[in-house]
C-alpha cells in the first residue's frame, strides 16, 4: 500500500491510473489488430498471386506446353521481396527439372508421347516430403502459409498454393491424385514487419503522449477543484490550531468542501466567542484572586505551584518566584504540617492556625478534583487573622470586664469560682477569697456625689489590679463590693494580702478625699464547704464581722473570724 503525502498525488494515481490503463488497453488492442490485419492483407495478396499463377500453369499444362511451365512460373519473380519460387510435386520434389513425370506418363500411356530432358538430370528436393505445411496442404487441398525466421532474424513466409488435378489432367496423369502439385513462393516479410513495428512505435508514442496529457490534465483539474481548496483549508486549520481563530474561508461551492469551509468558519466564530467569554471570566477571576485579601496559592496535578496572588506574597513574606521555587509543601517551612492540612481536606482534624512571622494565620488547604475524581491540583487559602484574634480577645476581655473598675465582672467571677473550686477538690490546691466592701459608701455618695463615688470605685479597682499577682483574679462582686479569688493561696496568706489591700486603699486620695474598706477572708483548707459559693459566704460573714468590728479592718472566716487581725482607725 502506497502512502501519499499529498491528496493531489493520490487523485492523480487513482484517476490517472484507471484512465491510463484504459488507454493502454485500447491502444494495445488497436496495435494487435493492426498487426493481424497487415498480415492478413499480405497473405491475401500472396495467395492471389500464387493462385493466379497456379491457374495459368494448369491451362498451360492442359495445352500440352509443359515445357513452358517454368518460364510461366518465373512471373513470380515480379512479386515484391520474392526470395524463392518453385513448382513442386505433391511429394516435395521440384517439377520440370527431371524426367520422373515424363517417364511415368509415357509408361502409363504405353508409348513415348513425351520426350524427356537430355542428360537424365537428377531429381531436386524442394521441400521435405514430411514438411508440416506441405502435409496440411495435401490434406486440406487449401492454400497454406508457413512462417520461418532466417538466421539473421529476417522473417520469411512461404505460401503453398495447391495445383488441383482437373479432368483433362487425368488423361495423362491418371485419376489417383486430387492435387497435381503446388506453387511455393517464399517472400521476405521485412516490409510487413517494418509496418507492424511502425504501428507499435506509433502506439507507444500515443500512449506516452496520452499519459503525459492525462497526468497534466488531472493534476490541473484536481488542483483547481480539490487540492488548492484543501491546502487553503489546511493552512486555516493550522492557524486556528495555534490559537488564531480570526481566519475565514471562502465558501464558494455547495459541495462537501464548500460545506466544510462553512462549518469551519462557524466553528471559528464559536471558538472566538467562547475564547472571548473565557478571557473575560479569567480577567474577572484574576481581579478577584489578585485583589483578594486572603492569600491564594494553587498547584497543578504535579504539585507544581502555578498561581500565587499578591496577598499570599504579603502574608507569607516571600516573592511569587520564591514560593514557586520552594514548592507547595514548603509554604511555611513545616512540610509535615502542610501535608496534614491537605490530607485533612480543609477540615478541623489538624489545627488550621499557624503562627508565622508574628502573625496568626488560618490555612485551609485542599485537593482540587475533576468531576470524575481525578486530582488536578491543590489550593491553599491563607488568611491573616492576627487582627481578628486580637479583636476577639479584646471582646472576650470586655465581656468579662467591669467597665467602671476594670476588674473581672460577676459572670466571670462565677465561672472562675466553679473552676477553681473543682481544682481544689481534685488536686487539693489551696483556694482563698477576700471580699472587700467600702465603708459608709452610701453616705460618701450622698455627701460627695455619685460621680465622685464612681471615681473612688475606679481607683480601688486600679489598686486591686496592681496588687494582684497574675494568678489572682480580682472581680467586682456587685455595687461597691469587690472580691479577689486567690488560687494556690492558703487562708493565712490571703489574710496578709487583704491587709496590704486594706492599707493601700486607706492611703488612696481621690478628689482630696479618702475612703476605707472592710475585708473578709476565707480559705481552703481550713473549712468544710460544699462549693465555691459557700466559701464566698464564709468570706462575706467575715466581712460582716469586720463591719461589726468597726470597719477598716480584715477578718478571717469561721471560728477564727472573731480574731482581730489589724485595723486603722481614722
Ligand atoms: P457600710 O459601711 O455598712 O457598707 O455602709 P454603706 O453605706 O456602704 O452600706 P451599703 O454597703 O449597704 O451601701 C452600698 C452603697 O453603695 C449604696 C450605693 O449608694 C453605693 N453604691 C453601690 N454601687 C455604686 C456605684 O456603682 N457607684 C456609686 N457611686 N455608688 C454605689
Ligand atoms: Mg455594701
Ligand atoms: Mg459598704
Amino acid at each position: 500500500m502506497i502512502h501519499f503525502r499529498r491528496i493531489g498525488h493520490r487523485l492523480l494515481a487513482s484517476v490517472g491510473g484507471i484512465v491510463i490503463l484504459g488507454i493502454v488497453a485500447i491502444t494495445l488492442t488497436y496495435a494487435i489488430r493492426q498487426e493481424a490485419s497487415s498480415l492478413q492483407q499480405a497473405e491475401n495478396a500472396l495467395g492471389k498471386v500464387t493462385d493466379s499463377v497456379a491457374e495459368g500453369l494448369a491451362a498451360i499444362m492442359l495445352g500440352g506446353h509443359a515445357k513452358a511451365a517454368p518460364d510461366f512460373a518465373s512471373r513470380l519473380k515480379n512479386v515484391p521481396n520474392v526470395i524463392d519460387y518453385r513448382i513442386i510435386r505433391i511429394d516435395g520434389t521440384q517439377a520440370f527439372v527431371d524426367n520422373a513425370t515424363v517417364e511415368r506418363v509415357n509408361t502409363r500411356l504405353g508409348e513415348f508421347e513425351f520426350t524427356g530432358r537430355k542428360g537424365e538430370p537428377a531429381p531436386v528436393r524442394a521441400v521435405s516430403s514430411i514438411d508440416p505445411a506441405l502435409e496440411r496442404m495435401r490434406q486440406t487441398g487449401e492454400r497454406v502459409f508457413s512462417y520461418h525466421t532466417q538466421p539473421g532474424g529476417e522473417r520469411l513466409v512461404t505460401v503453398f498454393s495447391p495445383i488441383h488435378a482437373g479432368l483433362s489432367c487425368k488423361k495423362c496423369h491418371g485419376a489417383e491424385d486430387v492435387l497435381r502439385g503446388a506453387i511455393t513462393l517464399t517472400v521476405s516479410m521485412k516490409d510487413i514487419d517494418d509496418d507492424v513495428e511502425h504501428t507499435w512505435r506509433l502506439s507507444i508514442l500515443v500512449i506516452i503522449g496520452a499519459l503525459a496529457g492525462i497526468i497534466a490534465l488531472i493534476y490541473w483539474f484536481a488542483h483547481r477543484t480539490v487540492v488548492s481548496q484543501i491546502a487553503e483549508f489546511l493552512k486555516a486549520m493550522e492557524t486556528a490550531a495555534v490559537g488564531d481563530n480570526s481566519v475565514r474561508l471562502k465558501a464558494t461551492s455547495r459541495d462537501e468542501i464548500g460545506r466544510m469551509a462553512h462549518s469551519f468558519n462557524h466553528m471559528n466564530e464559536e471558538l472566538l466567542q467562547i475564547y472571548g467569554n473565557l478571557k473575560e471570566e479569567r480577567t474577572k477571576l484574576n481581579t478577584v484572586i489578585h485583589g483578594a485579601s486572603s492569600g491564594i496559592v494553587v498547584t497543578d496535578a504535579k504539585q507544581q505551584v502555578v498561581l500565587v496572588n499578591r496577598a499570599a506574597e504579603n502574608i507569607i513574606g516571600r516573592s511569587e518566584q520564591a514560593i514557586i521555587e520552594r514548592g507547595f509543601l514548603h509554604l511555611f517551612d513545616d512540610s509535615a504540617w502542610m501535608e496534614a492540612r491537605i490530607q485533612d481536606e480543609g477540615g478541623e482534624a489538624s489545627s488550621p492556625l499557624l503562627e508565622w512571622n508574628g502573625k496568626i494565620l488560618s490555612v485551609q488547604a485542599s485537593t482540587i478534583r475533576h468531576e470524575d475524581g481525578t486530582i488536578i491540583g491543590s489550593a491553599a487559602l491563607i488568611r491573616d487573622i492576627t487582627e481578628e484574634k486580637r479583636l476577639e480577645a479584646r471582646l472576650k476581655e470586655q465581656s468579662i470586664t467591669d467597665a467602671l473598675t476594670g476588674l473581672h465582672n460577676r459572670r466571670h467571677f462565677d465561672e472562675v469560682l466553679v473552676t477553681e473550686f473543682k481544682r481544689w477538690k481534685r488536686y487539693a490546691q489551696p483556694l482563698s477569697v477576700m471580699m472587700i466592701d467600702v465603708d459608709h459608701f452610701k453616705k460618701f455618695n450622698d455627701t460627695h456625689g455619685h460621680d465622685c463615688g464612681d471615681r473612688v470605685l475606679g481607683a480601688i479597682g486600679a489598686v486591686l489590679k496592681a496588687l494582684a499577682a497574675p494568678s489572682l483574679i480580682p472581680c467586682r462582686y456587685g455595687g461597691e463590693e469587690m472580691l479577689i479569688v486567690m488560687p494556690g493561696v492558703v487562708e493565712e496568706r490571703g489574710v496578709q494580702l487583704a491587709e496590704t489591700v486594706r492599707q493601700r486603699i486607706a492611703e488612696l486620695v481621690i478628689d482630696g478625699l479618702k475612703v476605707t474598706v472592710s475585708i473578709g477572708v476565707a480559705g481552703l483548707p481550713g473549712h468544710e464547704v460544699e462549693n465555691g459559693d459557700a466559701l464566698v459566704k464564709l468570706a462575706d460573714d467575715a466581712l460582716y464581722d469586720a463591719k461589726e468590728g468597726g470597719r477598716n479592718q480584715v477578718r478571717r472566716a469561721g471560728p477564727r473570724s472573731a480574731g482581730y487581725l489589724g485595723a486603722d482607725t481614722q
